[in-house]
């Protein structure tokens, strides 16, 4: 262009300077659906955004507009709707009445439409919507005449009044209901589709008196006020009760979604006459993921019939022989919406008069079965990569994959059935309402929460619960939909049963259940039975082997896992342990018949005694770790040497003093009886076992007993956690150290005799300094050395630390001179840099901490990055300063959790070891991990999320 570059500059600068200050003043708060940014769902609600897209990519949406999250945060701080927008949403309804040739509030030909809530990530049933909006008096002449049936539209009338009336001027559904129920008693008739015109009529009459009422107000007849005040309604319930407490539970965060967007939706009428109809759909089946159509319909009906359980649906299937060329329509839409996407999708639809549209679309929440099935199914089809396959699942779900189910061999009869609506199996006592569950959920019984339909205010209840029943609605009612989200057994629709919540009892048949009774649930095939049936945990599925071997592969973090008997050894190796990260040795003293003998060890007051003591557990030792080596073979165990203080292993004192005092009573009486029968005349023959314990015995355990409580007082210690206990206890009494090390080697050469293929690692507990470490070390020299010779054989084994005091990590790079490997022991790292008792925090101040946010997550469950993660950052790099090759990995509880496995793979660590049953979903998020890592160019993703 002409122009000197000065002049260009000035303009430039100018113009873009006053583009920001207009963005300021006439910020833009509403879209239309085919203008507004279908990937923007922060701005405009996952609804609005898809409804954009959908829009856009050309599926059939009523047309309508988004108002912005933006517009209901700015509601919310002000009290009042931010300047100009509805000035804005004018504009857009003139565009809705351009495109649909209809007139908002027009008495001839009016626009109807539906104000519904929708934030960034999905919470269903959590906020409000309206439906038929712009009816009023007026309107309602021109609906009758424009579809030339006034049942339908006196129908959605008072639909509208009570809907309107409860959501936008706060009347209770109570106030309205009874009215309904009162004409339908009257008028003889069951369901709602049994009413008249003029039943209709009266019902309309009358919600409009309980609204003048309850307000003492008319109802608004004027449509654009109805409009303003259902969008503030909408926007206020965003702080509402249930969508607060749902956040919470789900800790959903404002970063995560901020405020709902309103949508304003062209209305559809599925319920005016039988070539309409109203549905939901999955794209796949998400009970079990099969790629088939999944949904169910009902015709002549309004979608909150669907949702609501109002009247129970039928399956989608029926649709392609009731009504066959709208079915084929519905395939098509399932399979646009599944290649647009690229993920399962859960929609919804509705038919006006033989048109289909659909309303909504949104990821399908599925169990975890499910999940990995689609997954490797989509893989399989080509519609996803496998990294997409490895990302899109959420790792926790898969512990919902390790549930129980209930015993096939159990021989239990089932009472009722109704749709398996979500899968899983539970027992727990019956409650019939959600606060009752919630009491006894938080008193720790196991609940299940019958009731006849769920609502969203019930939502507390389903948290308590084990489980959920319901007498009416269908797989996709809200009971179903939000059992299914939290992995809970649901059974809906179970229509045999009746619920009478008043009397606090159900009736199947002619059997009765009382609050408190104990009840099965099969969510997965909808069978309820009486009393408490026995489960079998679930089976690995051939889908999820082959899903985590794709993360294996992926994953550059080893899993572990934490086992300490053979048996857990087993069932780690199941889960697809790559070896075993903690073995604690003193849980194998734990059982019945070691227990004794490790108090005999305790006891003994010479080196000798304690000595003798060792020898007999020695080999219990040896067998132990024969078998645990053999399971895990040929993949490493580390095994850690005595760790807590003894008095761990004795009674308590408050005990061993009861004991005292009842083992003296009972010398009384032996001693009573003696006497007395020494004064009989005659011979008495007592029970044989009677006669075995004679006052010595009782002497006999009396001084066992008061040795004991000599040595618990002993041992006493004011801070036993931080008292004299892991290598310190190593190292005063060597003895019980080298017994376990030899052990340990023992059965290490026994295996590589047999040719088992072997590689213990052997782990100082509590280290703080590097003189501790070549103490053990030392022992442990002596002993291989020792066996090498004897069998003639080199031993493979390492020599390592955990690293779980504040110490160690200062002084990583001296430990890594001996150490070959570290061990970041969390839980007492965790203990050590906050300076919390565990115990103490999580039963006193923690929780409390927690609600408040002064912090945001347990730090025993969730790794504490920003101060824990800079200790174990200090100590990785030292530690491989020393020593290159140094093996680093961390065994605290938090190793299973996906944030902290996250953080694992950015600060280089080897392998997370975590319990059995989280090996899975660690496996899994050691691939996310490594995947999002490379997908933020090595950048550590922790680093950017947690920076302080
Ligand atoms: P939710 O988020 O609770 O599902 P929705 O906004 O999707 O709430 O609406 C509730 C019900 O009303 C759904 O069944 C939906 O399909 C139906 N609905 C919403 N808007 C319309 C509309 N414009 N026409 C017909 N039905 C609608
Ligand atoms: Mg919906
Ligand atoms: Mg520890």
């Amino acid at each position: 262009m002409a122009m000197t570059p000065t002049y260009a500059t000035i303009l430039t600068d100018d113009s873009s300077h006053q583009r920001l200050r207009k963005s300021k003043v006439d910020k833009k708060y509403v879209y239309a659906f085919a203008d507004g940014d279908g990937k923007n769902k922060q701005l405009l609600g996952g609804k609005g955004a898809n409804l954009c897209e959908m829009t856009q990519f050309g599926l059939n949406v009523p047309p309508g507009f988004v108002i912005t999250t933006e517009a209901c945060l700015d509601y919310l701080e002000n009290d009042k709707l931010p300047e100009g927008l509805m000035e804005e949403v004018k504009k857009e309804i003139a565009d809705l009445e351009k495109a649909t040739g209809k007139g908002y509030g027009s008495g001839e030909n009016p626009l109807l439409v539906s104000v519904r809530s929708g934030s960034a990530l999905s919470m269903p049933g959590m906020m409000d919507t309206i439906l038929n909006l712009g009816l009023n008096d007026e309107t309602m002449a021109g609906l009758i005449e424009q579809t030339g049936d006034e049942r339908f539209a006196y129908d959605a009338y008072r639909r509208f009044i009570q809907l309107f009336g409860k959501v936008a001027l706060g009347i209770e559904d109570e106030k309205f209901d009874p009215l309904f129920e009162d004409v339908k008693k009257q008028a003889g008739v069951k369901a709602d589709v049994g009413l008249s015109v003029d039943h209709l009529k009266e019902i309309s009459a009358k919600f409009l008196d309980v609204v003048r009422s309850e307000t003492g107000e008319d109802f608004p007849q004027d449509v654009m006020v109805q409009l303003e005040l259902s969008v503030k309604a909408v926007f206020r319930s965003w702080m509402g009760k249930r969508a607060v407490d749902y956040r919470r539970e789900f800790k959903i965060t404002p970063d995560m979604a901020n405020g709902t967007a309103v949508n304003v939706c062209t209305m559809v009428f599925g319920n005016r006459g039988d070539d309409c109809a109203t549905g939901v759909g999955f794209t796949r089946n998400p009970g079990t993921g099969d790629n088939e159509m999944f949904g169910e319909y009902l015709v002549n009906a309004q979608g909150e019939d669907v949702v609501a359980g109002i009247r129970t649906p039928k399956p989608i299937q029926e649709m392609g022989e009731e009504m066959p060329e709208l079915y084929e329509e519905l395939v098509d839409l399932r399979n646009k919406l599944e290649e647009h996407y690229k993920e399962v999708q859960d929609y919804e639809f509705t038919i006006e008069n033989g048109t289909l549209y659909c309303l909504q679309t949104r990821n399908g929440k599925m169990n975890a079965a499910a999940t990995v099935q689609t997954s490797v199914d989509m893989f399989r089809e080509g519609l996803i990569t496998r990294e997409q396959a490895l990302l899109r699942i959420n790792p926790e779900l898969l512990e919902q994959l390790l549930h129980p189910r209930l015993d096939p061999e159990a021989d239990a009869k089932a009472v009722a059935t109704g749709l398996p609506a979500s899968p899983g199996a539970a027992s727990g006592k019956c409650v019939f309402d959600a606060d009752r569950a919630e009491l006894m959920g938080n008193e720790g019984e196991k609940v299940i929460l019958v009731r006849e339909e769920t609502r969203p205010e019930d939502i507390h209840g389903f948290f308590a619960s084990e489980g959920i029943l319901t007498s009416r609605g269908g797989k996709t009612s809200h009971a179903a939909v939000v059992a299914r989200g939290m992995g809970k057994p649901c059974v809906a629709g179970a229509e045999g049963i009746v619920v009478d919540v008043a009397a606090r009892l159900a009736r199947i048949g002619d059997k009765i259940i009382h609050e408190g009774d104990v009840i099965t649930l099969d969510g997965g095939t909808g069978e309820v039975y009486l009393g408490a049936i026995p489960t079998i945990p679930a089976h690995f599925s051939d889908n999820l082997a082959e899903l985590l071997g794709w993360a294996d592969e992926t994953a550059s973090l080893k899993v572990m896992a934490n086992a300490d008997t053979p048996a857990a050894a087993e069932q780690a190796r199941e889960y697809g342990a790559m070896g075993i990260g903690l073995c604690r040795t003193e849980r194998m003293f734990n059982a019945t018949d070691r227990l004794p003998v490790v108090i005999d060890m305790i006891l003994a007051n010479t080196a000798e005694d304690r000595v003798a003591a060792l020898n007999r557990l020695l080999p219990i030792q040896r067998a132990d770790f024969i078998k645990v080596f053999t399971a895990m073979s040929p993949n490493p165990v580390t095994v850690r040497l005595l760790d807590p203080p003894m008095h761990e292993f004795l009674p308590t004192e408050h005990d061993l003093l009861e004991q005292i005092e009842n083992l003296e009573v009972y010398r009384k009486i032996v001693r009573g009886r003696q006497a007395a029968i020494a004064t009989l005349d005659h011979e008495v023959h007592l029970p044989e076992a009677l006669e075995e314990l004679s006052e010595e015995h009782v002497n006999d355990a009396l001084a066992r007993k008061e040795r004991m409580l000599r040595k618990v007082r002993e041992l006493e210690e004011v801070n036993p956690m931080l008292g004299h206990r892991g290598v310190r206890l190593g190292i005063t009494y060597p003895e019980i150290y080298e017994m376990q090390i030899q052990a340990i080697l023992e059965a290490a050469m026994e295996c590589a005799e047999k040719g088992v293929d072997v590689l213990p690692e052997i782990m100082v507990p509590q280290v703080i300094t590097l003189q501790e470490i070549k103490h053990v070390k030392r022992t442990a020299d002596t002993i291989v050395a020792k066996l090498e010779a004897e069998h003639g054989k080199e031993l493979k084994f390492k020599f390592g630390t955990m690293i779980e005091t504040v110490r160690a990590c200062t002084r990583a790079w001296h430990l890594a001179g001996v150490a070959e490997f570290f061990s970041f022991g969390t839980n007492d790292l965790t203990q050590a840099t906050f300076s919390f008792s565990r115990e103490d925090a999580e039963n006193k101040f923690l929780p409390m901490y927690n609600e408040s946010s002064v912090l945001q997550d347990n730090p025993f469950e969730v790794l504490d990055v920003k101060g824990v993660g800079k200790l174990i950052k200090m100590a990785v790099k030292g530690g491989r300063e020393q020593r290159e090759d140094l093996k680093i990995g961390i065994c605290g509880e938090q190793g299973g959790h996906p944030d902290s496995i996250q953080f694992c793979h950015d600060a280089g660590l080897n392998y997370v070891s975590c319990s059995g049953p989280r090996v899975p979903v660690a496996r899994l998020a050691a691939a996310q991990a490594k995947l999002r890592a490379d997908e933020s160019g090595g950048l550590s993703v922790t680093q950017g999320l947690h920076a302080a």
